[in-house]
């Protein structure tokens, strides 16, 4: 289990979306699949993730997109902020947000890297995280 804080707090840029976790991440991983890059604008995500109890919206709810069957991607509708990921993944339901919209991101360190043969060549890594292609094994 990952050293985030039980509880955390985040939401959208403008505040109309609100969230937060009920317990730890199984997962706090850097994602540089073409999907995540494409749906933040962003040339990596960093992405928390956690079985489907584990976060609830607190205010609003995010905009739901399925981009591919299955997986929903969801966003506030006022200001765009990418705020969810959810499907199944190793055949249980999960859901992911996104270190970015933490209120405290520091709190939160990243552990691995995923889809390391989709990076863009120029955005280089210095740490020494464990380097995945595809999904990470799951712990
Ligand atoms: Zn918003
Ligand atoms: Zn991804």
């Amino acid at each position: 289990m990952h050293s985030c804080p039980d509880k955390l707090g985040g939401g959208c840029l403008c505040g109309a979306v609100r969230f937060e976790t009920t317990k730890k991440p199984f997962k706090v991983c850097y994602c540089h699949c073409k999907s995540c890059r494409k749906a933040s604008a962003a040339p990596a995500m960093v992405i928390l993730l956690f079985e489907k109890d584990g976060v609830r919206f607190t205010k609003g709810a995010p905009k739901r997109y399925e981009s591919s069957p299955g997986v929903f991607r969801g966003h506030c509708t006022v200001c765009g902020t990418p705020l969810s990921w959810e499907g199944t993944w190793h055949e249980k339901s999960i859901i992911e947000v996104y270190a970015g919209t933490l209120d405290n991101p520091e709190t939160c360190v990243p552990d691995r890297h995923a889809f390391i043969e989709e990076k863009i060549p120029w955005f280089d890594v210095a740490d020494d995280l464990p380097r995945y292609h595809g999904t990470s094994p799951e712990r």
